[in-house]
């Protein structure tokens, strides 16, 4: 089932167009990532299924149905960040952002614990850390207990410890079961957070799935044959490999000129060749890899409209 299911939206501010026909399914229960570079469309993407932004064209759905108010309900957003009051507790903040939000005051105790700010409870905000201040924030998107979460490049601005901090509560609140949807700029965070993914570059979609997929697509192999020399030759030999490079590990990795490498064959060929295998894997690629490749496929996709 699909929590979120965005489809051809559209968005022209004059003659720019930050969107340009997107269409992408969330699955319920998933950390989906929106990633690109600066400017390639997830805020606008996001303002829209929030209702902040009305999209030119397109639609979405929520659960299967056009968006109502029932399903806002089950929506927590942190697209900026909220402005607290530096004088106040965390507690009271709270209190104003359930106020704002239509929200009961009940949950507050519980979204502090599940942030981890409950013994900070009284603290004035201006003694937090910025960590902590996205805690805070990411607490007071939690009120109502919602279903899902939209976060737009929740880690911003963090030192290494705040990062790892909003990095280990994303992953905990999909573990209770909620979906995550989030925007980010960085390769590495939607490597290490995030189950699927859309790649948008200036206002389209270059691929959609599920990070372990679009990271397998790959044209390498890894081999190995413990205490057995000759593997690189004998691998340099086998039609279709373009490539041969000896890891540190003592494997190899071998590059194929097709997308889809015959694994079966390789093994046999190798076997035929004296070489038995203990050891033969596609070779993951690091999201940066993929993503480069994936933007210099596409780099004919410019979106910028026609100028009359
Ligand atoms: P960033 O990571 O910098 O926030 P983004 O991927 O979120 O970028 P958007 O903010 O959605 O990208 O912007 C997409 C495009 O739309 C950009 O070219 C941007 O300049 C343009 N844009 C966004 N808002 C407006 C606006 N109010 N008026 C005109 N152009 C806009």
């Amino acid at each position: 089932m699909n929590v979120l299911s965005v489809q051809q939206l559209t968005k022209r501010y004059g003659s720019i167009i930050a969107l340009d026909g997107v269409s992408f399914d969330v699955p319920q229960g998933s950390i989906f990532g929106i990633l690109g570079p600066n400017g390639s469309g997830k805020t606008t993407t996001l303002g829209i299924v929030t209702d902040v932004l009305k999209a030119t064209h397109g639609n979405y759905q929520y659960f299967g149905s056009a968006p109502t108010a029932q399903h806002r309900q089950k929506i927590g957003t942190l697209l900026e960040t909220p402005n607290f009051y530096h004088y106040l507790s965390a507690v009271e903040n709270l209190r104003i952002s359930a106020t704002i939000k239509g929200k009961g005051l009940e949950d507050i105790p519980q979204v502090l614990q599940r942030v981890n700010l409950f013994e900070r409870k009284n603290s004035a905000f201006s003694t937090f850390s910025l960590g902590m201040k996205q805690r805070l924030a990411i607490a007071a998107a939690l009120l109502g207990s919602p279903e899902v979460l939209i976060l737009d490049e929740p880690t911003n601005g963090l030192d290494p410890v705040g990062i790892t901090e909003i990095r280990e509560l994303i992953k905990s609140l999909r573990q209770e079961g909620k979906t995550i949807i989030m925007a980010s700029h960085l390769l590495d965070e939607v490597e290490k957070v995030c189950t699927h993914m859309v790649v948008l570059k200036k206002g389209k979609v270059i691929t959609e799935g599920k990070v372990n997929d679009i990271l397998a697509q790959g044209d390498s192999v890894e081999v190995g044959a413990a205490g057995q020399p000759g593997l690189a030759s004998c691998l340099r030999s086998y039609p279709g490999v373009k490539k041969v490079e000896e890891l540190p590990t003592g494997h190899v990795q071998a590059f194929f000129e097709e997308k889809e490498v015959p694994m079966g064959k390789l093994n046999a060929y190798c076997f035929s060749q004296g070489i038995t295998l203990d050891f033969l894997a596609p070779k993951r690629k690091s999201l940066e890899t993929r993503f480069l490749e994936l933007t210099e496929e596409n780099k004919t996709t410019y979106a910028k409209a026609p100028q009359h």
